[in-house]
C-alpha cells in the first residue's frame, strides 16, 4: 500500500549515484511511519512533513529521508553509520534498502536510543545496533564504514567523520548555519574529498566536540 504521502521525487542533481528510484522508493512503501511517531501524531505520519519526537527532536520529512538514501546509493553490503537515530524511521528504511547490511546508529539523547533500538527490535529489524553517543562523533569502533549518514545539521564537514569513512566511501550531511544548511554529498577518494552540494534544507543541530555546543541544542 502507498501512503498518501507519496513524495514528488525531489529535484535530482543528474551524476552516477542518482539513477534509480524503485530500490529507494519500494522499501520506504513498506515502512510503517506511523510507528515513529508519538501516538498523539498518528494522522501526521502520513504526511510529507517532519514531525516532533519529543525532546525538541523530529523524524524528518519522508522526502528528504528518500533523497538522502538516495545519495547514499548503493548501499547493498555496506557497512553503514547513521548519526542521529531519532525515532529509527531512517535506520528502518537505510536497513531495507541495504538488504540487511549491518548497520550502526548512534542517539545523543538516552531516552531516543531506547525507544529506537526496543522499537526496531519489535518490529523485527535484526540488523542495526543502536549506540548512546559518547563526547566523540560517529562511533569509531566500527570504523572504516562505507557510508555514513548525518541526520543533524553540522556545522562544517567534521573531520572525526571523514576519518571513519572508508576510501572510496560516501557521506551525506546537512551541512551550514544552524536551521538553514545545504545537504552535502562526501566521496573520500585516495587524491581527497570530493563534494556536491544537493541543495537547501533544515535540520535540528548535531551537537557535540566538533559539531555545535550544547546550548544550540
Ligand atoms: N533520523 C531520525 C531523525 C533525526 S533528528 C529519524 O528518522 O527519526 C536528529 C537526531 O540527532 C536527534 O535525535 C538528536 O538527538 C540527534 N543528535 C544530535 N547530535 C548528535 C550527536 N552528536 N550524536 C548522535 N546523535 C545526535
Amino acid at each position: 500500500m502507498l501512503h498518501s504521502w507519496q513524495p514528488k521525487f525531489p529535484d535530482r542533481p543528474s551524476n552516477r549515484y542518482l539513477n534509480t528510484n524503485e530500490t529507494v522508493w519500494q522499501p520506504m512503501t513498506v515502512t510503517p511511519r506511523e510507528e515513529f511517531v508519538p501516538p498523539e501524531h498518528f494522522e501526521d505520519a502520513f504526511k510529507n512533513i517532519a514531525v516532533p519526537i519529543g525532546d525538541g527532536q523530529t523524524i524528518s520529512q519522508p522526502q528528504i529521508v528518500y533523497m538522502m538514501t538516495m545519495a547514499l546509493w548503493d548501499l547493498e553490503n555496506t557497512r553503514i553509520l547513521e548519526i542521529g537515530t531519532g525515532s529509527g524511521y531512517q535506520t528502518a528504511v537505510l536497513s531495507l534498502v541495504s538488504r540487511s547490511s549491518n548497520i550502526i546508529t548512534v542517539e545523543r539523547i538516552p531516552r531516543l536510543a531506547t525507544e529506537a533500538q526496543s522499537r526496531l527490535n519489535q518490529l523485527g529489524y535484526r540488523n542495526i545496533q543502536v549506540k548512546n553517543a559518547t563526547d566523540q562523533l560517529g562511533w569509531p569502533d566500527g570504523a572504516p564504514y562505507d557510508r555514513i549518514m548525518v541526520t543533524a545539521g553540522a556545522p562544517d564537514i567534521p573531520t572525526p567523520l571523514v576519518d571513519q569513512l572508508a576510501v572510496g566511501g560516501l557521506m551525506v550531511l546537512p551541512a551550514g548555519p544552524i536551521g538553514k544548511q545545504e545537504m552535502i554529498r562526501v566521496h573520500k577518494t585516495i587524491y581527497g574529498l570530493e563534494t556536491e552540494n544537493l541543495g537547501a534544507c533544515a535540520f535540528v543541530p548535531l551537537i557535540g566536540r566538533d559539531a555545535w555546543p550544547p546550548e544550540f541544542d
